[in-house]
């Protein structure tokens, strides 16, 4: 198992104020940062993104909306780091999602959830090396 994930702060938290709080979760949860920036994606780098995602009838908010605002990209290192990092961040809902997670004190809504995080440790892989190259490794 690979010890490493791939997060988005969104754009609903950044134009909300969170990335502060957010990123001191993720450190106060243990996560080491390998590699982050604040960077905008365009609507085809989106669609590309969660391409999985292209029959789903969301697919169109989606996109618009991670390419509608700034976002923070990182790579993130801890033991389990797939589950764990899903566990900080709540459920996808934030209705659903359980008390103390990220998604519970910043998401506003399903759609705008405030945060990304890679649902194993292939698209981990994937999703890193789609914003990172080795030089942004640390
Ligand atoms: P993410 O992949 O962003 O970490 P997730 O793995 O919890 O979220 P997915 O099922 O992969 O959830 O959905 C990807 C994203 O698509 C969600 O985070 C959310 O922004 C959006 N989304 C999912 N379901 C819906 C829905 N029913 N309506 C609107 N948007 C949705
Ligand atoms: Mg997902």
């Amino acid at each position: 198992m690979s010890n490493r994930t791939f997060t988005m702060i969104k754009p609903d938290a950044v134009k909300n104020g969170h990335i502060g709080n957010i990123l001191q979760m993720i450190n106060a949860a243990g996560f080491r940062i390998i590699a982050m920036k604040y960077t905008r994606i365009s609507l085809e780098q989106a669609g590309k993104f969660y391409e999985v995602h292209s029959a789903r009838p969301f697919y169109g908010e989606l996109t618009e909306f991670m390419s509608s605002g700034p976002i923070v990209a990182a790579i993130l290192e801890k033991d389990n780091a797939v589950a764990d990092f899903r566990t900080l961040i709540g459920a996808t809902n934030p209705a659903e999602a359980a008390e103390g997670t990220v998604r519970k004190l910043y998401a506003t809504s399903i759609g705008e959830n405030a945060v990304h995080g890679s649902d194993s440790d292939e698209n981990a892989k994937i999703e890193g090396d789609f914003f990172f190259n080795g030089l942004e490794r640390f």
